[in-house]
């Protein structure tokens, strides 16, 4: 690759009027959302446990999508997670390995049904790194949460060797990740439960909300009594096969499914889009020189929400943020003394704090727990300075494919200059 003047350096920006933004979801709203949440509201029906019940219906095309027997709406992607733990047995006294670069609730969710979050490294996957998982197990571990940043699946097939090894239980954190496939399943339906957050960022968005889904009719039954106390008075007929517990209120509304409903039937185009966006990108790119991609396990199951670019060294990623950032592509590393991302654990005041809602100490002080987990800030350095190299890009609906064109320019123009450095 020829080396043409950085930016930086008082050359040619390669890309000129910016890349466009924007949220996945939100950005294709259009009439039939509109529709759809009005019909609701001329109905007057705005309970879910009602005739013809958009939720309902949602969780139905959401489980023929899935190919999933077991599929339930809740309000939010935490609540969709503190169902599907409950839904697998986790409780006081167990331990829950997550990664230590994931948003907060994954944590919260662990804390919230009474466990203990254990903190484990991601690798270049930016997911849990198998090796270190294997070494956070104690005996007191109960369950992992796989958590698939960005629309990135992570290792999952070692993942769930390790776990079928010592008889964990895998709960599918696909918050970031709806619509994302591992050799052919879609994500969530491999380990003993999935969630999906319908918030405002996701890939598609109900304003708030989220679901849970699985093949086994027990975790199903459980997550649905978490989610609702009353619960087998809403729904008599159903044949429960074990004994209601009560627990919170997550019952989503019927705008919200009328909401999801269509964003649903719109993630294919969603995700061709940003498939479409990412190949371009990877196939513009030439023979890295001081940088490595992001690993990815199955590349055809990848969202293409998201890349990432792994520099060589700290003190070089920042000088590659800041060349990129000159030829118009925004970028900054995602561990940095500025603003870094807060879904790295170091940031997780209230877990590392063990902050407790009530003076017991809850749930790390409950007499159940045995364990002795100690965090510290430091307490995974490689997540530190994986995300300390790492420069993040994302693929959204409003882009076209001569952005993605441009995005892998401005790396190949800054790469060809700065790498061999
Ligand atoms: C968004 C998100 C959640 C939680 O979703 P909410 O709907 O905001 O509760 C959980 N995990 C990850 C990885 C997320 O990105």
């Amino acid at each position: 690759m020829s080396k043409e003047k950085l930016a930086i350096d008082g050359g040619t920006p390669v890309i000129s009027g910016g890349i466009p933004g924007g949220m996945h979801g939100p950005s294709v709203i259009d009439q039939q959302e509109i529709d759809a949440v009005t019909e609701v509201l001329k109905s007057r029906k705005l309970f879910r446990f009602c005739e013809d019940s958009q939720v309902a219906a949602f969780e139905k095309e959401a489980a023929e999508l899935l190919g999933v027997k077991h599929t339930l709406m809740v309000n939010s992607g935490t609540s969709a997670l503190i169902c599907a733990l409950t839904g697998v047995g986790v409780g006081p006294g167990d331990e829950v390995i997550v990664p230590g670069y994931t948003y907060i609730s994954t944590a919260a969710a662990v804390v919230g049904v009474g466990a203990v979050p254990v903190i484990a490294e991601i690798d270049e996957s930016l997911g849990l790194d198998p090796v270190d998982v294997e070494k956070k197990i104690t005996p007191y571990t109960k369950a992992m949460i796989l958590v698939y940043m960005q629309g990135v699946p992570g290792r999952i097939d070692a993942l769930v060797e390790i776990a079928r090894k010592h008889n964990l239980k895998i709960v599918e954190d696909c918050c970031q990740c709806i619509g994302g496939r591992y050799r052919g399943r879609f994500v969530g339906t491999i380990g003993n439960a999935g969630a999906w957050s319908l918030n405002y960022y996701k890939v598609i968005t109900a304003g708030e909300g989220g679901l849970v889904f699985t093949d086994e009719y027990e975790v199903y039954e459980r997550s649905a009594f978490a989610s609702d106390p009353a619960m087998p008075m809403w729904i008599r007929d159903a044949g429960w096969e074990s004994e209601p517990f009560s627990r919170q209120c997550y019952r989503p509304s019927e705008m919200m499914g009328a909401m999801a409903r269509i964003q649903l039937s719109k993630m294919p185009d969603i995700l061709g889009h940003t498939r479409k966006l990412k190949r371009t990108f990877l196939n513009e790119l030439v023979e890295p020189k001081g940088y490595r991609l992001q690993h990815v396990d199955d590349p055809d199951g990848d969202c293409g929400i998201s890349a990432a670019i792994i520099v060589n060294d700290r003190e070089l990623a920042q000088r590659y943020a800041q060349a990129l950032k000159a030829e118009g592509l925004g970028a900054g590393t995602a561990y940095n003394d500025g603003f870094p991302d807060r879904h790295i654990y170091c940031y997780w005041d209230s877990i590392l704090d063990k902050n407790s809602p009530h003076p017991s100490g809850y749930p790390w002080k409950d007499p159940a727990y045995k364990g002795n987990v100690e965090y510290t800030r430091d307490m995974c350095p490689r997540t530190l300075a994986i995300l300390g190299r790492a420069l993040r890009f994302g693929f959204n609906v409003n882009m076209n494919e001569e952005h993605a064109h441009r995005m892998a320019a401005a790396i190949n123009k800054v790469d060809a200059v700065l790498g061999g450095s």
